[in-house]
């Protein structure tokens, strides 16, 4: 089977088909109150056995402070008000079971997250995670324990969720593989941040593939083998051992400048969802964040984040980061990225409609709230805000105003910030390419957003794992409007970089230097193979590379010239 190459590596172990439940409860008023009080009873029992078991298991493999997460959810099961509340529900409204808990459940998170408190925060997603269980006991759905898996896995499902992603940690979990999605689908990016390999968009696999075969996936290529042969076991096998090889041999380059053999520097930096991710880049040798994918916050959540915790996690990511740039993203909603409590109406084409930086221009609460917590932040490190999807340079001047107001809010009640801070603006939807020329007149510096640039001039969507073709980066096109970009910002002296997946891309990293990109942003585990080959090329023969290059036809004859490129180096 063969699917898309969307995060490298070779993971062997066997296939688990994982359906994801969505748990959908309706109130069921045809019931006997004692009957569904029995099924709470049974399903708390249930869910604490579950969750002793996971303790077990977290204590043996993992370590006494994951354990400890077990420990708390059990806690949380017992809490009288929570399950008393439940009980009210059930008597006063004569409804059943898992009505009554996600009703209860629901106002208890509610309150919850009104309060501005860390700590509680955090207990909110964890009463989240224990009611969710709770509920699929009481409904008779299976759920898949990721950190319970014990021998080495492939995960086969439609698609995951950055929420499922926490489990992925478990070092059983040897790969995934998703029926839909693209290579810059945000499941394919978070499994690249991880390191963990991935093919993603290969139909029908959750069917196709069996329960327990022994798979193979080589997520540098996108093949999926079944029950593999000695030979193939072998060869595979033996490629593992070279990538482990390589990856130790890189390690050398931690501490190495990223500069080409004609001394000149450039940027490698890192792609984070949390401040966590910061710790990855550092151990990478990065030279910074280029991008703060903020929605992450964001997401699995009932409400947005408040001003101070979203204040914690950019001074938490700043402080890791030592010094270092810090590109923070303004919220990115819209799209593949659910932020349900926005109440975004349904869009026929939710990637052309109400995205990003169009939403908060529209609300200003959010926006300032954000604002103000990512300048609180500059005076911990070295902060930079960028505005995601920027088209016109109306919007990028309301979006400079609104950082304005922010920092006058700031001022009047004493809290420090960055006042030179930089202020710039992805470069991912057309408009914004072709008139770079005008937006760099405002904007400090750009990052050329490539996984929507390409989706946007070839009107191929992301998601689309039949367009695959057509969503390629190595296209004239979108090649035309990086070059285009990137020249506008060297005119106006403004620092250009990209974030996209094509920053990483070994075969377009010399095409992009040779054209004057400055800062190169991508998954933590690419930076140190970037680095090794930004250092074996000399920018004073890339001219010619770049003259070549865009005088050709096709993405497959770029995309060929630049493997033999690629090879000679
Ligand atoms: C991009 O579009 O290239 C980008 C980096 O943003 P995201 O992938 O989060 O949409
Ligand atoms: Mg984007």
């Amino acid at each position: 089977m063969n699917g898309i190459a969307a995060s490298d590596g070779i993971g062997i172990g066997k296939a688990r088909i994982v359906n994801k439940p969505i748990i959908e409860v309706t109130k069921q008023n045809k019931v006997q109150t004692d009957v569904e009080r029995q099924k709470l009873t049974d399903a708390v029992a249930m869910t604490e056995k579950q969750l002793k078991n996971l303790e077990d298991v977290a204590k043996r493999q993992i370590g006494e402070d994951e354990a400890k997460v077990f420990e708390a959810h059990q806690m949380i099961l017992q809490d009288p008000e929570w399950m008393s509340s439940i009980e009210q529900i059930l008597k006063e409204e004569k409804c059943d079971a898992a009505y009554a808990t996600d009703k209860a459940t629901r106002a208890f998170i509610q309150i919850f997250e009104g309060i501005d408190d860390a700590y509680i925060k955090e207990r909110v997603a964890d009463l989240r995670d224990v009611s969710h269980r709770l509920l699929s006991n009481m409904l008779g759905i299976d759920l898949v324990d990721y950190s319970l898996i014990q021998e080495d896995t492939i995960l086969v499902g439609r698609d995951f969720e950055p929420s499922d992603t926490v489990g992925f940690t478990n070092p059983f979990i040897k790969g995934f593989i998703t029926e839909i999605g693209s290579a810059s689908s945000h499941s394919a990016i978070i499994a690249k941040t991880m390191g963990l390999p991935a093919v993603i968009g290969v139909p029908e696999a959750t069917k196709k593939i069996e329960e327990g075969i022994q798979l193979i996936i080589d997520g540098g290529t996108g093949e999926v083998f079944e029950s593999p042969s000695t030979d193939m076991m072998q060869k595979l096998t033996t490629k593992l051992e070279q990538q482990k090889e390589e990856a130790e041999a890189l390690k050398k380059l931690i501490t190495a400048e990223s500069m080409t053999i004609d001394g000149i520097a450039v940027e490698i930096s890192g792609n984070i969802a949390n401040p966590k991710d910061a710790v990855h880049v550092m151990e990478n040798g990065g030279d910074g964040v280029g991008l703060f994918r903020s929605e992450f916050l964001f997401m699995d959540r009932e409400t947005a984040p408040t001003e101070n915790e979203q204040f914690e996690a950019y001074k938490r990511a700043a402080e890791i980061l030592k010094g270092k740039p810090l590109i923070v993203r303004t919220l990115d909603a819209g799209g593949d990225k659910h932020v349900p409590y926005l109440n975004i109406a349904s869009e026929m084409n939710p990637f052309l409609g109400y995205r990003a930086i169009r939403i908060c221009l529209d609300r200003d609460d959010l926006f300032q709230t954000q604002l103000r917590a990512i300048l609180r932040a500059s005076h911990y490190g070295f902060v930079k805000i960028m505005f995601p999807m920027i088209a016109t340079y109306d919007e990028l001047r309301s979006a400079k105003e609104a950082v304005q107001k922010a920092k006058e809010t700031l001022k009047k009640l004493n809290q420090p910030y960055d006042e030179a801070i930089q202020v710039g603006i992805m470069v991912e939807v057309p408009s914004a390419a072709a008139i770079a020329d005008i937006l760099a007149t405002e904007a400090d510096f750009m990052s050329i957003g490539t996984n929507d640039l390409t989706q946007y001039v070839m009107a191929a969507d992301r998601m689309n794992e039949l367009l695959g073709n057509l969503n390629n980066t190595f296209h004239p096109a979108v090649l035309r409007m990086i070059y285009q970009t990137i020249k506008a910002c060297k005119n106006a002296g403004k620092m250009v970089g990209m974030c996209g997946e094509a920053a990483g891309d070994k075969l377009l990293i010399p095409l992009l230097l040779g054209m004057g990109l400055e800062e190169f942003s991508m998954s933590p585990t690419k930076i140190l193979k970037s680095r090794e080959i930004i250092r074996r090329l000399d920018t004073r023969a890339l001219g010619t590379l770049v003259d070549t290059v865009m005088a050709l036809k096709t993405a497959d004859e770029i995309k060929a010239y630049l493997e033999t490129f690629s090879r000679r180096l």
